[in-house]
């Protein structure tokens, strides 16, 4: 039987359903429409340029196995990217766009090159060399979508930006060194990173930056070691400018990797380099670190990125809509900015689940959809307890005044109830032990960690207290 774009599509759809969660596949496969096969070139559409960015950032290794699957190895994989869609004549514009990525994953380019293809710069073997290029430069791995300019800054980011930004023009030259960004899932600390490094590509064009995930250092490390490579990978990294390591909370209780890094990092910080490393936890709350290394992380700067205000987000997806072209009622971008307060990687994803909605029903952009889009996109996250709440809760189960919860009292029954909240806001949020403390009674990170230690305790040696844990928990979870 003949191939067509649509039976082809759909045994790329088997292939990738399989390969991916349901939800992803829902939003980022489902609206993809067939639109031509031409010998093993394929055009396939895709609702906004920022649809057709996001393919080409996370889903571009699944989507080339699909197609080589189906089409064999030379296939060539085309995006038809509708832009704006012109509600005066209800069509879109369209614009076509090959797949720029290579076809296998840039990691496994970069771990798997035989050691005779590694590029060498002065006799030192370079993981990320590009392929095929015989005297080569560092590729700094930076996603250009990631800069300053497209970063949005509030109250929730501002210290942290204002940090980045000082680094960036004067890379090693600042107190801020290292430079540790930290913060909850999706709140822009890889965002930020990179833009750092952007920055100072574009000012100092002749400086090696290098941004690299912690995951993927320790993936290097591992491969050096087996291959008694371990001198090469440290020399490697040693001779970097400004080195960028995304989520170190990786390297917690890999030994062999925090010791090849505290080596790396001290050369680096000795001869003035900059080191910028994120982390999901303050310094102060990571485990599983030597000690040596958690002191160094708190040397130079800890700047805390925190969820954004409305107002942030309103701003986020405005300046995500002037990017894509998108033109968005006023009200539909205030309704997205109050339903989702996660953070930011869910408001972009509402935010394209609904373009992607609207580019295929004639409905356009109406605040009827965005209701309609949002109400499953709200449903299937999880909210997450405040700690204003637990106080209010744990204030309500005792009958006590937050007042006199959040004051220096060390009447017993007080700093019982104090624990408690402190110790329920560690369980249902993601706040470090320093945050709960700010906002329970303005104590310090190791009032709180005592105090989580104490409930603990004390759960087990007295009864009642066991049953107010119990029935808090209750209460508490009931409301997730
Ligand atoms: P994290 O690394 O903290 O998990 P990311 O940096 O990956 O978060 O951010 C998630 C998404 O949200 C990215 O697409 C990023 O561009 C976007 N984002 C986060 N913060 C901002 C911001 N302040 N302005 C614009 N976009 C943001
Ligand atoms: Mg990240």
């Amino acid at each position: 039987m003949e191939k067509t774009a649509k039976s082809v599509w759909n045994n790329c759809l088997e292939f990738i359903n399989d390969n991916v969660e349901d939800a992803v596949f829902n939003t980022w496969f489902k609206p993809i429409i067939p639109i031509k096969l031409t010998k093993s070139d394929l055009t396939i559409q895709v609702p906004s340029k920022f649809f057709y960015e996001w393919l080409e950032e996370h889903y571009v290794g699944v989507l080339r196995s699909a197609i080589s699957k189906t089409l064999g190895e030379e296939a060539k994989l085309r995006y038809d990217v509708v832009m704006a869609y012109d509600y005066d004549n209800k069509k879109a514009n369209i614009i076509t766009i090959p797949s720029t990525k290579r076809t296998k994953p840039v990691q496994q380019q970069t771990l798997n090159m035989p050691n005779s293809q590694m590029g060498e710069i002065n006799g030192v073997v370079n993981p990320f060399a590009l392929p095929g290029l015989r005297r080569v430069k560092v590729d700094s791995q930076l996603n250009p979508n990631y800069s300053f300019d497209n970063f949005v800054v509030g109250e929730s980011n501002r210290l942290a930006k204002s940090a980045g930004y000082a680094v960036s023009k004067n890379p090693g030259g600042t107190a801020f060194n290292p430079l540790f960004l930290f913060g909850g899932v999706g709140l822009g600390k890889t965002h930020l990173s990179h833009s750092i490094g952007i920055e100072v590509k574009e000012r100092y064009p002749e400086k090696t930056v290098l941004y690299v995930s912690a995951e993927k250092f320790t993936q290097q490390f591992t491969e050096a070691s087996r291959k008694n490579n371990r001198n090469d990978f440290i020399n490697f990294y040693q001779m970097i400018d400004v080195l960028i390591i995304d989520d170190v909370q990786f390297f917690s209780t890999k030994k062999g990797t925090q010791d090849v890094f505290f080596q790396i990092f001290n050369h680096l910080h000795q001869i003035g380099k900059q080191l910028i490393l994120t982390s999901d936890k303050a310094p102060v709350d990571m485990q599983g670190f030597e000690n040596r290394l958690l002191s160094r992380f708190k040397w130079g700067l800890s700047a805390e990125i925190n969820s954004a205000d409305y107002n942030t987000r309103v701003e986020i997806i405005k300046t995500r809509n002037d990017k894509d072209g998108t033109v968005m009622p006023e009200e539909v971008v205030e309704f997205l900015a109050s339903n989702i307060t996660t953070n930011v990687r869910e408001l972009e994803g509402a935010l394209i689940s609904l373009l992607a909605h609207a580019s295929f029903s004639d409905e356009g952009l109406s605040i009827e959809l965005a209701r309609k889009v949002i109400k499953k996109f709200v449903k299937n996250t999880t909210k997450e307890i405040s700690i204003d709440y637990i106080q209010k809760v744990v204030c309500d189960y005792f009958s006590m005044d937050m007042d006199v919860l959040q004051s220096k009292s060390r009447k017993r029954n007080v700093v019982q109830a104090r624990q408690l909240a402190m110790f329920f806001a560690k369980r249902f949020t993601k706040a470090s032990l320093a945050s709960i403390g700010t906002q329970i009674g303005k104590r310090d990170h190791a009032t709180v960690l005592h105090a989580c230690k104490t409930v603990g305790n004390l759960s087990e040696t007295d009864r009642n207290f066991k049953i107010y844990v119990e029935e808090l928990d209750k209460k508490l979870s009931s409301m997730n």
